[in-house]
């Protein structure tokens, strides 16, 4: 049998005919940069993560870097991140000017560990941003109450966690802005390159409003520097469909995610992942966690299975970020995790024959190295 890590094809064939529709409708009336599709899907967005606005950019990395920069964020400042993260995340605090600060992780969900974000903190911090990585969020609450304590904003990374929750809360709306990536592959993906950032905060709306269209509050009046990070109107077409499908989506990754898990239960040596969120887990990536990774990874592909590792090397350990001098050992638990954790297939369309194929190609990886050292003992 084969299992892809990622099957687009299925999930888009059942909707083919209504996003070529919609692809038509942006043709017919040339909306091609923003636009009233542009437009439709923004207020649709923020509807659904519960925030007063949306605004539809050009990825996932530009709605950060601008949602920094909205902030007034720039050179001589820092901004604090986890080091276990897509690169994105530091690049976008690199490119306001601003230094990229990590601050290590939970062992149990990859995320941002509060207890070390305290001492992180300098008197040069003006933001922290947490990743809601594979798909279940931070601990907000406590990450709110430190950044509160010291009136620092949050932005969320959420680029991975479309329609998470934290105690209620859709990922997105708990911080002063969060950051969303439309990029095909994500829970919520476009036909192509997208983003967005979320927000109550109708002044920081404003601005990044402004700052994604060459800093034109109104045509041909340039108020401030700007760039260019429209949305594509065919972007906001597909979007549109698709949103309406995302908890659907998410539901069915939510089955898939526990069919692995009861599977992985019984055996230690595979770590399954906790899902801390009470529920609000949204399974973006199934990362499970075993000793001997890369083997366990080449009998996978060897037998048809697709994997992935979200992410082999911590940014702070990347050539591109050598210079901020982070040796070895700076984050163990983040360079630890790096080590052991293997993304296993997940999306909506994954069926139980296949969640129950790579479940047992991956026992019986599992199997073979322990009957291994058994002999060699
Ligand atoms: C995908 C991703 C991004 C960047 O989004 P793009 O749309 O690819 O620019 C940022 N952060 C995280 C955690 C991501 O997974």
């Amino acid at each position: 049998m084969n299992v892809p890590f990622l099957d687009l094809k299925a999930q888009h064939d059942p909707i083919r005919d209504e996003v070529h529709a919609a692809l038509e409708q942006v043709i017919e009336q040339n909306a091609f940069a923003g636009g009233p599709y542009v437009e439709a899907f923004e207020q649709e967005f923020a509807r659904y993560c519960h925030t007063a606005d949306a605004i539809g950019v050009g990825s996932g990395t530009e709605a950060i870097w601008l949602a920094l920069l909205a902030l007034g964020i720039g050179p001589g400042d820092e901004v604090i991140t986890v080091p276990n993260t897509f690169i994105a995340t530091a690049e976008a605090i690199s490119f306001t000017g601003a230094k990229p600060v990590f601050v290590d992780v939970s062992e149990e969900t990859y995320n941002m560990d509060p207890r070390f974000l305290e001492e992180a903190i300098t008197s040069r911090t003006r933001a922290i941003v947490p990743v809601h990585l594979y798909g279940q969020t931070a601990d907000m609450s406590s990450i709110l109450e430190i950044a509160s304590a010291r009136k620092i904003p949050v932005v969320e990374d959420a680029a991975q966690a479309h329609g998470a929750t934290c105690d209620g809360r859709p990922a997105g709306s708990m911080g002063v802005a969060g950051c969303f990536s439309f990029y095909p592959g994500k829970n919520l993906g476009a036909w192509g390159e997208a983003g967005a950032v979320v927000t109550d905060d109708s002044k920081l709306a404003e601005t990044v409003r402004k700052l994604r269209d060459h800093g034109q509050p109104t045509k041909s009046l340039h108020d401030v520097v700007g760039w260019n990070s429209r949305m594509d109107g065919m972007q906001g077409a597909v979007l549109r469909v698709k949103l309406a499908r995302l908890d659907d989506g998410n539901r069915a990754r939510g089955s898939v995610a526990s069919r692995y898990s009861e599977a992985f239960a019984a055996r230690p040596e595979i770590g399954a992942p906790m899902n801390a969120s009470d529920a609000g887990h949204v399974y973006h990536l199934y990362v499970v966690r075993v000793q001997d990774r890369d083997r366990a990874q080449k009998a996978l592909t060897s037998q048809g299975v697709g994997c992935g590792i979200h992410y082999p090397v911590p940014v702070h350990l990347q050539p591109a970020y050598r210079e901020l001098g982070h040796p070895e050992g700076s984050f163990p638990v983040a360079e630890r995790c790096a080590q052991e954790i293997l993304s296993l297939p997940m999306y909506p369309e994954l069926r139980e024959e296949q969640v129950d194929y790579v479940v047992g190609q991956l026992l019986a990886a599992i199997n073979a190295e322990e009957n291994e050292t058994m002999t060699a003992r």
